[in-house]
Order: structure tokens, then C-alpha cells, then sequence
């Protein structure tokens, strides 16, 4: 049984059913809806066909709307891109789609979509382009402009991210496409919703309300890909249902170079306050053109695992790539390997646990209560899926699966680590739940006649009570 959790991409590449099936059989956790690329019809039906292979194949898959964010990107161009010479400079008209003519008193001039690129950037600003692909230096900035000296050059192309590493970017991270983004992806029932280029925990709080707003309580996942966010790292996380380590805009951000530290620092803090942590990006990026990872992508991927990561997530390999299958069997089976390895994290330490979080008490001393008893499986009540997050996160080394009524709930677990998750109705008394709990597991096929279990419950009906851990043989009588 494969712990780790892996977080895939919908694109053109898993359109197909049979295709999309297939990499759901091959171990699909939670699909990824990218809102930065696609119409909302289109995010619509990928959702659909999930929701209904899921329950054919009988799989619980969440479903992770990926909010776009401030990202700024260049406007069209023409067809065969724009070559940008080392030394020359070059005119960014900020605010605009397109331009008539894309040669300004003899210089290149590109449109940028974001109005207010010439009011952020000083003289000296490094401006990337294309992840860095194409690099500027900042001459002159003003409103209506931005000239620019070409320090590394490439062909520039249609819509590709422009990245003002530094710069105190001063768009709202919520922009407006967000906001109607946000209330699609909330009207689809959503299971995670991801923000993008969050920098503040603030960010994260105005979504929550926007979210609230519009009747849903999608848990939030804050992108850590902007330095302000590493610099506010603890209040963010803090104010976060769970963070993705964003490799991708990260590296372009503050240099390849700092990512792995950073990815260990993230990693860290998410695991300290009980947070799923997910790691993304270029995971498996070979296998975008190949069949089969490089030995280094494998590494990356283990190394992930033995950091604490809780999921793993593939981008372009499954929304564009050759082989979205292959590579969701490929990470697949590098998690299960890297989680038999001795260098997997052990339980975890989170912050000394206050006296008065009964349910974090309650949760550690679950798992100790479910290894030293050598239990077949941990099955715990929770009514929003917190309490089963709890328990992940102390990783227990037994089957964990939680009981829940609801079934937003049950696919909010399908991102926690090593965590199962049944629908079943809550009971008030506790033979009902121990009888319950040991039904669906055994008919689950996860415990069996003989076999001790640990069932953890709190007050039948209340959010937020965990209070009780029962130890129970299967076919022994019920004692409440
Ligand atoms: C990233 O930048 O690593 C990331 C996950 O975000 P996106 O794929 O939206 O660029």
C-alpha cells in the first residue's frame, strides 16, 4: 500500500477517457485542475469524467482547482515568436493583449499583460522571461514603458510568464480572473482550492472569505513560490490548509540552486503544524518525451518522500506529455520503493502539543496506542476530515483509515499521507461505532476475525471532539 500521495494534472493528454482511467487504475490520488490554462467549460467536463470514473473504478480522487494568481505573462506575438539579441534593448508596453507593430524607433517592443509593470520595476530590475529562458536588465521605467537591456537572449513567444524576481509586485493576489475562477471551482464542489504567488497570510485569509462567500468551504492550499511567502513562511502556513512546494515559478524566483534548502525548510514547517505538503513540479519532466525517468528524477522524487512530503505532483507529464500513464506508474512505484527505505521520516515531531488540543493529544497517542497493540488498522471518526489529517501527520506505521458521514470529507483525505477513507454514518453510542468501524473494515477487506484494531471517536455528531481511543478484537463482544 502506497502512502504517498500523488497529485496529477488534467490537460490534453488525459482527455481521452480510456487514457484518463487508465492513469487513475495507475494511482491517481488527486487531480489537478489548472485555471491557468483552459475555459471553465472545459475544467468542467475533465471534473465530470473524473467524479464518474472514480466512482466506477470505486476510487476516492480529490479534485485540486490551481488558481492562476498574479502571474504576469507577455501578450501575443506573432506566430513565430520574436528573436532577442544579446545586448539590444528591447520596449515592454505594459497593459496590453497585442500591438500593431512590434518594432517601436527600430527596438523590439513586446506587450506585457500586466498594467502595472513600468510603476513596480527600477532601473537595474531583473525582468524573466520563460523561466528564465530570456533575461533583462531594467534601463529606464515609467508608466507607459519599460526599456530593457537583453542580458540573455532567445526567441520570446506568445503568453509565456515573466517573472520580476525581487520586485515587490504590487498586483492583488487575488486578481479578478481569480475571483471568477474561484466561484466556478467552488459551484463544482472542488475538493482543495490552490492559490497562486501567495506572499502574505493575508492572501490566504481573503480567499477563505471569498470562498465563504460563495457557500463553499474548500480547504486552501498556498503556493509557496514567492520569496515574501519564505520570509513569512510560518505565519503562512499557519494560516493555510495545506502548501505546495511551487518548484517551478520558486527557482525562477530565487535561483534553482536555493530550491532543494527551501524545499527542506517548507517541508518542515508544513510537518510542525500538521499541514499536507505537497511537491511539485518537473518531478518526472523527461517523461513529458520519454518513456522512462532519469535516475535523477527518481532521486528527486525519494528525496521528496524522505524530506516528509506527503504528496508528490506531476505537471506537464500528465496535462501535455507523451506518457501520463507510464508516468503516474513511474512515480507510483518510486514512492512505494523510497517508502520501504530506512531514511523514510519516522513519526513526526510536530510543536510540543498543547494540553488543552485534546485532538492532537488524542491522535499521537492513537498511533503509539496502534503500533505497541500491532494493530491491523487505525480507523478514526471525523466528521471534516481535520482529525484524520491529525493522525497522518504522526504517520502512523499501521493501515490508517478514516470514518467519515461526508463525502467531501472522504475526498478531502484522498491528499493526506497513507490516509484510506469509507463513508459511514455517525452513531452516538460507542458500541455502535465499534461495531460499525469493525464492519467496514472487515468487509473492506483491511482487518480480520482476530485481528486488533484501534478506532478513535469523539462525540457523535460534533466537530472537533475526538476524545476516545478504543482497542477492539474482531469478533470480540462490544463494550461500550
Ligand atoms: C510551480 O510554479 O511550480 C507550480 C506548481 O505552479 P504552476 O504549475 O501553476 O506554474
Amino acid at each position: 500500500m502506497r502512502k504517498t500521495k500523488i497529485v496529477a494534472t488534467l490537460g490534453p493528454a488525459l482527455d481521452d477517457r480510456d487514457k484518463l482511467r487508465a492513469a487513475l487504475e495507475a494511482g491517481i490520488d488527486v487531480v489537478r485542475l489548472n485555471f491557468s490554462h483552459g475555459d471553465h467549460d472545459t475544467h468542467a467536463r475533465r471534473l465530470r469524467n473524473v467524479r464518474e470514473l472514480a466512482t466506477n473504478l470505486e476510487r476516492n480522487i480529490g479534485v485540486l482547482a490551481d488558481l492562476q494568481g498574479p502571474k504576469i505573462r507577455l501578450g501575443l506575438l506573432p506566430d513565430d515568436g520574436i528573436e532577442l539579441t544579446n545586448g539590444s534593448e528591447v520596449i515592454l508596453l505594459p497593459g496590453l493583449e497585442e500591438l500593431d507593430d512590434y518594432r517601436s524607433g527600430g527596438q523590439v517592443a513586446l506587450p506585457v499583460v500586466y498594467g502595472a509593470l513600468g510603476d513596480d520595476c527600477e532601473p537595474g530590475a531583473m525582468i524573466l522571461i520563460d523561466d528564465g529562458s530570456i533575461r533583462l536588465v531594467v534601463s529606464r521605467a515609467s508608466h507607459d514603458e519599460v526599456v530593457a537591456r537583453v542580458v540573455a537572449g532567445n526567441v520570446a513567444k506568445s503568453r509565456k510568464g515573466v517573472n520580476l524576481p525581487g520586485v515587490r509586485v504590487s498586483a492583488p493576489s487575488i486578481t479578478e480572473k481569480d475571483q471568477e475562477d474561484l466561484k466556478v471551482a467552488v459551484d463544482l464542489g472542488c475538493d482543495w482550492l490552490a492559490l497562486s504567488f501567495v506572499r502574505r497570510p493575508e492572501d490566504v485569509e481573503q480567499a477563505r472569505e471569498l470562498v465563504r462567500q460563495q457557500g463553499g468551504e474548500a480547504p486552501l492550499i498556498a503556493k509557496l513560490e514567492r520569496p515574501e511567502a519564505i520570509e513569512n513562511l510560518e505565519a503562512v502556513v499557519a494560516a493555510s490548509d495545506a502548501v505546495m512546494v511551487a518548484r517551478g515559478d520558486l527557482g525562477v524566483e530565487i535561483g534553482p540552486e536555493r530550491v532543494p534548502a527551501i524545499q527542506k525548510q517548507i517541508i518542515a514547517q508544513a510537518n510542525k503544524d500538521a499541514k499536507p505538503v505537497v511537491t511539485a513540479t518537473e518531478m518526472l519532466d523527461s517523461m513529458i518525451n520519454s518513456p522512462r525517468p532519469t535516475r535523477a528524477e527518481a532521486s528527486d522524487i525519494a528525496n521528496a518522500i524522505f524530506d516528509g512530503t506527503d504528496a508528490v505532483m506531476l505537471s506537464g507529464e500528465t496535462a501535455a506529455g507523451k506518457y501520463p500513464v507510464e508516468a503516474v506508474r513511474t512515480m507510483a512505484r518510486i514512492c512505494e520503493v523510497a517508502e520501504t527505505s530506512p531514511h523514510l521520516v519516522g513519526p513526526i515531531e510536530h510543536s510540543p502539543v498543547a494540553a488543552d488540543d485534546v485532538v492532537s493529544v488524542v491522535a499521537r497517542a492513537a498511533v503509539a496506542v496502534s503500533r505497541d497493540v500491532e494493530a491491523s488498522a487505525l480507523a478514526i471518526y471525523s466528521i471534516t476530515g481535520a482529525a484524520i489529517q491529525l493522525v497522518s501527520k504522526f504517520r502512523p506505521p499501521v493501515r490508517l483509515v478514516g470514518l467519515t458521514p461526508q463525502d467531501t470529507a472522504r475526498r478531502r483525505t484522498a491528499l493526506m499521507w497513507g490516509a484510506e477513507a469509507l463513508l459511514v454514518p455517525m452513531k452516538s453510542e460507542s458500541v455502535d461505532l465499534i461495531s460499525a468501524a469493525e464492519r467496514v473494515l472487515v468487509d473492506g477487506g483491511i482487518a480480520r476475525h482476530g485481528d486488533r484494531i484501534v478506532i478513535v471517536s469523539g462525540t457523535a455528531g460534533s466537530s472537533g471532539s475526538t476524545n476516545r481511543i478504543y482497542v477492539h478484537r474482531i469478533g470480540d463482544p462490544m463494550r461500550g
